[in-house]
């Protein structure tokens, strides 16, 4: 085994395979761009080489450029992850040509699968069932035409070289064609250099399930069964899942064959995955190979057990597979969700920034929660690879993925329900996420059922995409206990003195008023609520609703009580915004405090007025008072709502010129401040 291997990726994916080396005792070597210096993968890694600018090409693309680090650093292998270089054959040769292992197939191999109409003439060799179509070298539109024609339409034309969902159109009919082809040749040419295209028949409601496939350099090959990737958005998976909903014994052994023979055919070597699409009567047809670890391989870990990193490393330092087909196994049901910094809601375009604040369901690290995995901590079978935390920035240099959310459970309906559970404790504030589409897609009908095909999120667009369901009372009612009890911790800086009325106030003051409305902003609209408190206790009333309400808060976490119904959530504030988190639905509401800014504002000039008419309620104070910033001053009484007047800023109390219960006009002043040089 090696000592020490320099993964040439950053992200979740370098991590990913740091985890491994580091349970292995593997030393790592991390590469970075400019972008990344402060990077996870960067500490998550023993070493780490600074490699360039922060366009991939200036950095995660220089191959010579790695092999060079690796040579230096002592490196004896690279791992390339996937994307950037893994699936690059001049990478692989090159690291040979330095005397290092590349963790992935034989160049050979790469080339052998990297044009998809190569690989199809390799195939249609193998018996590999293929996609009737046409993968033949002449190019002549009007033969190619001729083909489309024969197979008949739809059909869809695709980049022979191409990836990632680009390079791809359906044509509907034969008039069609040509504008077509010439679009797909244009985006061929500039997103690959190529642009030879093949044609196949446009399959109706097809399901892309594919295997994964694991060989070493004795001879041996196995399938480590299925996953189905059928939810995508653009010819770009969404969710993954293994095994495959309604897949037979014989059909999972004839496409695990099918795909042993497609990684025989080319020499395989290593970690590899044969595409497959399907029809609903389950027939299916190669569709491609791609030649390294796939970025949803976790699913198949979760259901066999299995560390296919570390097969991919014990394979490359030229050990046998770890185990042969007859002891692999399928354990329960694993599904992932990709989580990506983007708005759904605008054709999902990629967001950009900083994670402000990121809450994570509890995990359990690495891997499956089975029996006895799960440390006691958490749910079983949760899993969350991630390459950023709380502060990291998703740039607009690299993919916008956040996080792959993992989990598994005895069957699918129990993965299914971990599932909608971690996703409503996945918290994120600071850009937009996908995460309350997750929850959309898998509460919905169509992915309960299973009723699975790669056009679902289109076909169901109506009830992924729904209008924003209005604000409900318990949104409303985490937001007021967040205010009353951050009103409450302000209090509390008075509490050393046993004296203040302070220390003993309950939610809010009685003698202040019974009733007290809150105002909220959201989407340009303002939302009221009404607490009203009786002897017994407080009503909170919002919209046409109304209930007893109580509530408990330890940090962000909120329990409420509003009459017979608790419930529990989130609330993160950000200055005025209240970032409500409950039953996976994030709603930012403004908290329109009429004084949060007037008293900071004339705070300024030296002295601290009222901004409304008023009684002042209470003074907590003395001239001369040495106080910080936010400190508790005074609080008044205007339009049955207490507000409180704090310190600007670190400083002193000049002279009080209003005692409790006078009343003060507006734009008076109420206290002298001075503030901290
Ligand atoms: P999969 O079928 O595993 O989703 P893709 O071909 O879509 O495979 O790409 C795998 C991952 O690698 C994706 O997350 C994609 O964003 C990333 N990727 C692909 N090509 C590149 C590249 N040239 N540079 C950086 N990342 C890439
Ligand atoms: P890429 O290299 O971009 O991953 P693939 O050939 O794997 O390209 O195709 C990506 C996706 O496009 C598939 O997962 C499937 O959803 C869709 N697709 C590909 N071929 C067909 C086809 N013949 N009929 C219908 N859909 C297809
Ligand atoms: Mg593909």
């Amino acid at each position: 085994m090696f000592n020490k291997i320099l993964i040439a990726n950053r992200g979740e994916i370098a991590c990913r395979v740091a985890a491994t080396c580091r349970r292995l005792g593997i030393r790592t070597v991390a590469v970075y761009s400019d972008a990344d210096a402060d990077a996870r993968h960067v500490a998550f890694c023993d070493e780490a080489v600074h490699i360039g600018g922060a366009a991939a090409r200036d950095s995660y693309l220089r191959a010579d450029h790695l092999i060079e680090m690796a040579r230096e650093t002592g490196a004896q292998a690279i791992h390339p992850g996937y994307g950037f270089l893994s699936e690059n054959e001049g990478f692989a040769e090159g690291c040979a040509a330095a005397g290092l292992v590349f963790i992935g197939p034989p160049a050979s191999a790469i080339r052998a699968m990297g044009s998809k109409s190569a690989a199809k003439q390799l195939m249609e060799k193998a018996a590999v069932p293929l996609v009737p179509g046409y993968h033949g070298e002449d190019q002549d539109p009007a033969l190619l035409r001729r083909e489309a024609d024969r197979i008949g339409y739809p059909v869809l034309l695709k980049a022979s070289a191409g990836g990632g969902g680009k390079g791809m159109r359906v044509v509907e009919a034969s008039e069609g064609f040509e504008a077509a082809l010439t679009s797909v040749k244009r985006e061929a040419q500039a997103s690959f250099g190529d642009d030879k295209v093949l044609v196949e028949k446009y399959l109706t409601r097809p399901r892309h399930i594919e295997i994964q496939v694991f060989a070493d350099t004795h001879g041996n090959c196995v399938y480590l069964f299925e996953r189905d990737c059928s939810v995508q958005r653009r010819h770009q998976k969404v969710l993954e899942e293994a095994p495959a909903p309604g897949m037979s014994e014989e059909r999972r052994r004839a496409m695990g064959e099918a795909a042993v023979a497609a990684a025989r055919a080319v020499g395989y070597v290593g970690a590899g995955t044969v595409e497959f699409i399907a029809n609903q009567d389950g027939s299916f047809y190669f569709m491609e190979m791609n030649t390294r670890l796939q970025v949803e391989h976790p699913v198949t870990e979760m259901i066999t057990g299995q560390d296919l990193v570390e097969w991919q490393l014990r394979v490359a330092a030229g050990e046998a597979l770890p185990l042969a087909q007859e002891q692999l196994r399928i354990d329960g049901h694993a599904l992932e969700a990709r989580i990506y910094a983007e708005n759904p809601d605008n054709n999902f375009l990629p967001s950009t920034g900083k994670l402000r604040y990121l809450r994570t369901p509890p995990a359990v690290q690495f891997m499956r929660g089975g029996a006895g995995e799960t440390g006691g901590h958490g749910p079983a079978g949760v899993r969350i690879d991630s390459g950023v935390r709380e502060g990291d920035t998703i740039s607009p240099y690299y993919d916008p993925m956040i996080a792959k959310l993992i989990v598994w459970g005895r069957d699918r309906d129990e993965a299914l329900s971990r599932m909608r559970q971690a996703l409503a404790a996945y918290h994120v504030v600071g850009l937009s996420t996908n995460i309350a589409f997750l929850q959309r897609l898998v509460s919905s009908q169509a992915f309960r059922t299973a009723d699975l095909d790669t056009g679902l999120i289109e076909r169901n667009h109506d009830a992924l995409f729904p209008a924003p369901a209005p604000v409900g009372i318990e949104v409303i009612a985490l937001a007021v206990a967040a205010v009353l009890d951050s009103e409450r911790r302000e209090r509390r800086i008075d509490a050393a003195d046993r004296h203040s009325p302070w220390t003993h106030a309950g939610p809010w003051r009685l003698n202040g008023g019974a009733r007290r409305v809150l105002r909220f902003g959201i989407a340009g609209q303002t939302l009221e609520a009404t607490l009203q408190a009786e002897e017994r206790g407080s009503t909170l009333s919002f919209a046409d609703q109304a209930a007893p309400f109580s509530s408990h808060c330890v940090n962000d976490d909120i329990r409420i009580d509003l009459g017979t119904r608790r419930v529990h959530g989130q609330v993160h504030a950000e200055g005025e915004t209240l970032h409500v988190f409950v039953g996976g639905r994030h709603v930012a509401l403004e908290w329109l405090d009429p004084l949060a800014h007037a008293g900071e504002a004339e705070g300024e000039g030296g002295k601290l007025t009222a901004p409304m008419p008023g009684k002042v309620i209470a003074v907590m104070v003395e001239a001369g008072a040495s106080v910080t910033r936010g400190t508790p001053l005074l609080v008044m009484e205007a339009m049955k709502m207490e507000h409180t007047i704090s310190a600007p800023a670190d400083g002193v109390v000049g002279e009080v010129l209003y005692g409790v219960g006078e009343q003060v006009g507006e734009g008076e002043q109420l206290l002298g401040f001075e503030a901290k040089a």
